[in-house]
């Protein structure tokens, strides 16, 4: 078995050629370690292997990781998963970033609820960018309304767009779905929004990602392995 350091290693080699193969510069790129149904200690690994933002999608699961890594000082948590209402206010206190805001409830009370001692939440709105019935995220024709909305808000700052499109084996198909969520980036930019955040590629497809722009990519199973079957 290759050990975390190992394949975190070969993560960011991919991105550093993926940056390289499309003329951009691989510090441009970020990488969130997901590390969701991941034990406290394959994060430590990690971290001690220098990584630093980590991403998770189930609340309760991610506040028991915290609470066992909460000496871990330069940790960076960012929230991924679908948010219900009643779980808006623990990510606020317990965040430094959320990823998948879709609907302008959920970002008016993460902004009443984040406490005023804490930096201003990094926020991205999911786009629901292949149109799939099934996914969350705000549509393509209703994201202009929800990201002026949600820009107008205190104690957030909204950074860009997050997408998770359609899994494709094909890279020029990732690649077109990447592009519909830069160039909605760019038109909410024209629009004077100050945007400056994509998130998108995943470990099947963060070449595709990188090469239409991303600037932060989210990692789970070419770090850490195949993730466990989880029950509910
Ligand atoms: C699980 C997950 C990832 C990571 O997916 P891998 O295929 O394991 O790299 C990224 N983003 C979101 C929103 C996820 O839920």
């Amino acid at each position: 078995m290759p050990t975390i350091d190992e394949q975190l290693a070969k993560v960011i080699a991919r991105i550093q050629q993926a940056a390289q193969a499309s003329g951009r510069d691989a510090q441009t790129v970020q990488l969130v370690a997901v590390s969701k149904t991941q034990p406290a200690a394959v994060l430590l690994a990690a971290y001690n292997a220098g990584q630093r933002h980590f991403g998770e999608n189930y609340l309760q699961e991610a506040l028991e990781k915290q609470a066992q890594l909460h000496s871990l000082s330069e940790l960076q948590w960012h929230f991924i998963g679908p948010i219900q209402s009643n779980k808006t206010r623990a990510i606020a206190e317990h965040f430094s970033w959320v990823h998948s805001v879709d609907r302008l409830k959920i970002a008016q009370r993460l902004s009443e609820q984040r406490p005023a001692h804490l930096p201003e939440l990094q926020l991205c709105i999911q786009v629901n960018i292949d149109d799939e019935p099934t996914k969350s995220g705000v549509s393509l024709a209703q994201l202009p309304e929800l990201a002026h909305a949600i820009a107008a808000l205190p104690r957030l700052h909204l950074r860009g767009l997050m997408a998770i499109p359609e899994p494709s084996d094909n890279p020029a198909q990732q690649r077109a779905s990447f592009a519909r969520l830069r160039q909605a980036l760019q038109i909410l930019q024209s629009q004077g929004l100050a945007l400056d955040t994509l998130s998108m590629g995943m470990s099947a497809d963060l070449e595709a990602a990188v090469a239409e722009g991303a600037t932060l990519v989210r990692v789970g199973s070419d770090i850490f392995g195949q993730r466990p079957a989880r029950a509910s």
